[in-house]
């Protein structure tokens, strides 16, 4: 077994792993190619992934004209009955939710006897991927909204009766505007039917000690086997490891049920406590000590994150510039002559848009003229929603003159400045605007040119 034993489900085989080479060759040749129509609507443009239950596909639904994502049931599953009535339970329990942190079902139909359904195409990658190509750990800013979102999603799961029961970060999609949603439900089931079983079906690394175990649990008490996965994932993103990954199985699946989780703190030691608090509740053993819902959860990550923003009194100051030379000259100028502050930088208003709704900055500065959403739009759906309605924007331009300047200060944006711009001029402005929030004063400091 590999030391990413943790990643791979335990039960069923997937062409990937076990099988030899004339097998999976056989078993491709049964995908539909690239260019294949299928029930006279999804045309097959390309392979998206695979998993054990499914082959997905980038396909195009001509009659609506757009873009979706089939999944195909495993050729190798085709003939087993419990697979087949599994994979029609993902579809029917993708189906009872609707929310915009779930990925949306459309329609379930059958290819030459193997059944398909079509979902929503997320355009993007999976949190694992996303982890493994950023090479360092998230931002506390970042991990903190990928977990809210995850939570929102698996909250609205739970509400409609339902348990996933295998969230990991391989089953979470980043789509556009860093939107996660919660995919692959194949192993979700309706709380009521949720029964001890004797063959273990999840991801070791993230699986709840009473699924391991087999035991039956009480209804209302299967929610939270998600609380647990959701736990180990907040471990995973706050400190950029695992909290129970041995080198085999069996050691995985004894820690999980036996160790207790190591603290946070002693492997990321900025992190505030009350983070550590949060996930330590949501992991612990016992689902009747544990955190009892995944609201419950999503609101100590938000207390949290509100305390140590104040705790720290570290700003956050979200630069939105199109040109990669002007984000990366701010975020310099401003971490230099703010060392305590959070500067992140995105290249377009609608990404600034999302980060700021779920993580309202102390301070914008946009620029003016980008594409897609400008700074006149983005000041305006800044000042439109309740989180970001007093948060200091100034925007910057190399186009822009008076009457641009009128409209921003009737939307409400508290600065303008003209590109190119003189650091200092910059950093005193960015310096007063910071200072309006009464909870931060930046500290005294002496000015520099650059
Ligand atoms: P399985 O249940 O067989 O593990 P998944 O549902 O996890 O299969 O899908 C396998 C891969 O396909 C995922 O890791 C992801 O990369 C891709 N994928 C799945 N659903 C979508 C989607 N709706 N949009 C885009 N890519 C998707």
């Amino acid at each position: 077994m590999t030391p990413d034993v943790g990643g791979e489900p335990l039960t069923l085989p997937t062409i990937r792993e076990g099988w030899g080479t004339s097998v999976r060759e056989a078993l491709q040749e049964s995908y539909p190619e690239p260019g294949a129509l299928i029930d006279g609507a999804y045309r097959i443009l390309e392979p998206l992934g695979e998993g054990g239950m499914g082959v997905v596909f980038k396909a195009r639904d001509e009659r609506l004209d757009r873009l979706v994502a089939l999944k195909l049931i495993h050729p190798e599953q085709v003939c087993r009955p419990k697979a087949r009535a599994r994979f029609l339970e993902e579809a029917r329990a993708m189906a009872r939710v609707a929310h915009p942190n779930v990925v949306e079902i459309h329609a379930f139909g059958e290819l030459e006897g193997a059944p398909y359904f079509v979902m929503e195409y997320v355009p993007g990658t999976d949190l694992e991927r996303w982890l493994g190509q950023r090479g360092s750990r998230p931002s506390l800013g970042e991990a903190w909204t990928v977990l809210d979102q995850a939570c929102a999603g698996a909250q609205a799961i739970h509400d409609s009766g339902t348990a996933h029961r295998d969230l990991k970060a391989s089953n979470l999609l980043i789509g556009p505007d860093f939107r996660v949603l919660i995919a692959d439900l194949g192993l979700a089931r309706l709380v009521e039917e949720h029964s001890g079983e004797t063959i273990v079906s999840g991801t070791p690394a993230y699986m709840a000690p009473e699924l391991i175990l087999g035991r039956a649990i009480p209804p209302e008490l299967v929610p939270r086997v998600d609380v647990y996965s959701l736990g180990v994932l907040a471990f995973e993103l706050f400190t950029g490891s695992l909290p129970f990954a041995a080198s085999t199985l069996s050691e995985t699946l004894r820690l999980q049920v036996k160790a207790p989780p190591p603290r946070l703190i002693t492997r990321r030691h900025d992190l505030p406590k009350p983070f550590e608090d949060a996930v330590l509740q949501a992991l612990a053993k016992d689902p009747l000590e544990r955190t009892a819902t995944v609201e419950d959860f999503r609101e100590a990550l938000a207390a949290a994150w509100e305390c140590s923003r104040d705790e720290t009194g570290s700003p956050f100051v979200l630069i939105v510039d199109d040109e990669p030379g002007y984000r990366s000259l701010l975020t310099k100028l401003l971490t230099r002559a703010f060392p305590t502050a959070r500067v992140e930088a995105v290249p377009d208003g609608t990404r600034a848009l999302a980060l700021a709704r779920s993580h309202p900055p102390n301070l914008v500065l946009s620029d003016l003229d980008m594409p897609g959403m400008n700074g006149i739009e983005l000041t305006a759906e800044l000042r439109a929603h309740e989180a970001t309605r007093e948060v200091p924007i100034l925007v910057a331009t190399g186009v822009g003159g008076p009457r641009d300047w009128h409209v921003l200060s009737q939307l409400g944006a508290d600065a303008f400045v003209i590109k190119p711009f003189d650091p200092l001029q910059i950093i005193g402005m960015a310096e007063s605007l910071l200072a309006r929030r009464a909870a931060w004063r930046p500290p005294p400091r002496s000015r520099r040119s650059s």
